[in-house]
């Protein structure tokens, strides 16, 4: 029987009428047998997340602060669900427990997991589904990562018996025994999680958005819908920033060869973006999916003449950097320049001692640092069949007069990365959307 696990994120679970929404979806496809709820999230724009409300009650009940009214404002959050829904649950035991927990000094991942846990026991109830506690089935190691071999066996040993179930979202078991939460926004997490424990043809993750963009809309004015990308592509995008969906939820799904849907739960016939390990057959493949950037890099370009005969010049520059604790994100190199591509406000803090160790090192003619450069990634499976792509791109930017800084195409042909100044940044994105997708 075909299989489909949906996660809905906080907006789709905030209130009554959301809750509403969500049964109406599961009730319009049948294999939609297991759900995985975020805790309830804004219901307008003001409006504080649950999760957000959780962390403030920790912290203030660890500063010795009163945070019953916050607590407070959580009770009307889930009471208001449970009263117009009708629900027979007995949610009001359930937050004096955790309000007494959080009196008793809990930890911030228990309180802040609570988010889901009450979440996931109205959304039982009023789908009247089995109830899973994830702490009882999602295991973190030692080191505090996920242990996705242990979570895979017993996860999938409880849901063999095919019978629908909420397995609420961010939280597991940690190796002490105490809940431990994902990062935030770790419910698509759990979703992929599921997904892969059931052997899903689909992990369905609601939201409000209807999928991917490609390009951001605050610098391209409507830009077309992804409809669908591959999660080689999708990796390369959310690096710059794209995503909508948590980077570690990839993994699980990725590696089971699941195709993961992106949906938006206020427009349930809108088809979203469907994340593939191979994208479908089309009849044409757009050349571009994407197009996305980050502004703030800073550029160290080292110097030297006769740089390729020098044995472990790269390692000697890329160590000071190690030790520093900067990760560098781009390294295109000439023949005897060599650039790394770093994060700005990374670097500010420890910029002179790095280039002058760099020096002592390496004993460059010159390093020179270029700041507030934006990096852009064009990403599209559709240039490996494309002759000209790059042609077409820099003809575009040279056209809108952007001086490129950068080059970096990686051997796989999946993306082209520029680098511009920062202030040449939106005009680039607008420059490459409009000359591929108009
Ligand atoms: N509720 C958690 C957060 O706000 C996890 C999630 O929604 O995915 O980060």
């Amino acid at each position: 029987m075909k299989k489909i696990v949906t996660k809905f994120g906080g907006s789709s679970l905030a209130d009554a009428t959301q809750f509403a929404k969500v049964r109406g979806i599961l009730e319009l496809e049948p294999a939609r047998q297991y759900v995985v709820p975020s805790a309830p999230g804004k219901r307008y724009k003001e409006d504080d997340k649950v999760t957000d409300l959780l962390y403030r009650c920790y912290n203030q009940a660890a500063a010795g602060e009163d945070y019953q009214p916050t607590f407070a404002r959580i009770v009307d959050r889930y009471m208001s669900i449970a009263r117009e829904l009708n629900l027979k649950v007995d949610i009001m035991a359930a937050l004096n427990e955790v309000n007494e927990r959080i009196g008793q000094g809990a930890s911030a991942d228990y309180v802040a997991s609570r988010g889901e846990y009450l979440n996931g026991m109205l959304l039982a109830d009023y789908l009247g589904w089995r109830f899973l506690d994830s702490a009882t089935a999602v295991f973190f190691d030692a080191n505090g990562n996920l242990d996705s071999e242990k979570t895979q066996q017993v996860m999938s040993g409880i849901l063999a018996d095919d019978v629908p179930t909420v397995v609420p979202g961010f939280y597991g078991c940690g190796a002490d025994g105490e809940v431990k939460t994902f990062s935030r926004g770790g419910s698509d997490i759990t979703g992929a999680i599921v997904a892969r424990a059931v052997n899903a043809d689909m992990y369905e993750n609601w939201t409000d958005v209807s999928g991917f963009l490609m390009a951001d809309p605050r610098i391209v004015e409507n830009p077309r819908d992804i409809s669908s990308i591959t999660y080689k592509e999708l990796r390369e995008l959310s690096y710059m920033g794209a995503s909508v969906f948590h980077e570690d939820a990839m993994f699980p799904v990725h590696k089971a060869g699941i195709p993961t849907n992106i949906r938006n739960t206020n427009k349930p016939y809108h088809p979203g973006t469907i994340i593939s390990l191979n994208a479908p057959v089309e009849t044409a493949v757009p050349t571009i999916t994407g197009i996305f950037g980050h502004k703030g890099y800073s550029v160290i370009s080292v110097e030297k003449a006769m740089m390729n005969a020098e044995l472990g010049f790269g390692r000697r520059v890329l160590q000071v950097l190690e030790e520093e604790g900067i990760s560098f994100e781009h390294l295109p190199t000439g023949i005897d320049t060599m650039c790394v591509v770093v994060n700005g406000e990374a670097l500010a803090p420890v910029r002179e001692k790095v280039l002058s160790r760099i020096v002592d090192s390496t004993e460059p003619d010159t390093i020179t640092v270029h700041d507030n450069m934006s990096i852009i990634a064009t990403v599209g499976r559709g240039m490996v069949h494309n002759c000209g792509t790059a042609a077409r791109l820099f003809s575009a930017m040279s056209r809108a007069r952007i001086n490129v800084r950068m080059i970096d195409q990686g051997s796989s042909e999946l993306s082209i990365i520029v680098g511009v100044d920062d202030a040449d940044f939106e005009a680039t994105i607008r420059a490459i959307y409009n000359e591929f997708v108009g």
